[in-house]
Order: C-alpha cells, then structure tokens, then sequence
C-alpha cells in the first residue's frame, strides 16, 4: 500500500538503535513477501518472524513494533493486553478495512481498547489515481474477490492487494 504506514514506523523506531532501550519489530510468519519493514523510498529495519504474540510477551522489552497486524487472529489481541499489562509500549501497524470492506476483528478489538493514538493513512488508488483509498480490494486471478476468503488471507502471491477508493471498491453484497 502506498500509504506510508511503514515509513511511519520506521521513523519510529530506527532512532531506538541508538539508545539503550530495549526494542523488538515484529511480523506475522504468514507475511512471506517482506523481510523486515520496507518503506518505498527505500529504508528498511529488519523484523522479527512470529508465528504467536505471546513469542514476545518474556522478551522484557520497553517498546514493541508490529507490522501488518491484520495477518493476526483477532485471539491475538489477548496477547496485547498482556504487553500493555507489562508496561510495554506498543506501536501497531497494519491495514484497517479488510476485502469486504469491514474492519480486520483484531483491528476492532484493537480500537476498542482505546489506544493513545490512532494514526489513519490514506493510500492512493491504484485504480484512478485518488489520494482516498480507503479500501483494499483483493483480487484473484485479476478479479476481486468477494467471498470465500479465510479470515486471515495469506500473503503468499495468490492473492494481489489493492488498494482502492470508495468509488472503485467492488463491495461483496453476500454481507
Ligand atoms: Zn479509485
């Protein structure tokens, strides 16, 4: 997506290098098509891989990132609970809407738990150009997808993400 969330975060946390804080990146197992946290202009920060939140949770850090937290099952947000229990700091980041254009579960469960603050990037359509993306349509073999998705989609190249405005969104009406 080119909203500029991994920039964000990586602005973040590329200064935690140089200080004695002790910080951990984090992604989902099932994001195969980064390694680390990439930004489009180039800057990247290495992350670390995990199947489960609760890898992180005996880690004793003060300040934990975690990239594309829609790759989580929404159970996940128990774990996040926990790190905030723990006086951790915990930056997240991800998409909000999925393919049906509802709210990811963990997202919601997310909000509800009314974080500090919530930064909101709109990408820029890949359809018509229009800086309002809000949406993210998944397309199949070039056409969208509109039902019989898993919960969690797997980021493996079968499925293409796009991001779209309100007027290119092809919304399921099975919902
Ligand atoms: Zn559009």
């Amino acid at each position: 997506m080119k909203s500029g969330k991994s920039f964000e975060l990586i602005s973040h946390f590329a200064p935690l290098k140089y200080t004695s804080i002790p910080f951990g990146l984090f992604q989902s197992v099932r994001n195969v098509r980064d390694d680390g946290i990439c930004s489009r202009n180039g800057i990247s920060l290495g992350a670390q891989k995990i199947e489960s939140i609760a890898q992180i949770l005996d880690k004793k850090l003060a300040v934990v990132g975690i990239d594309e937290i829609h790759m989580f099952p929404e159970q996940e947000v128990e774990n996040i609970k926990k790190l905030l229990e723990q006086g951790t700091k915990v930056i997240i980041s991800g998409l909000d809407m999925d393919c049906y254009g509802r709210l990811f579960p963990i997202v919601r469960q997310i909000l509800e738990l009314g974080p500090k603050e919530v930064k909101y990037r709109r990408s820029v359509c890949e359809i018509c150009g229009n800086p309002n993306a809000v949406y993210t349509q998944i397309l199949k073999e070039g056409k969208p997808v509109l039902a019989g998705l898993p919960l969690v989609v797997p980021d493996d190249g079968t499925y293409i993400y796009q991001a779209t405005c309100p007027k290119c969104f092809v919304k399921s009406n099975l919902i």
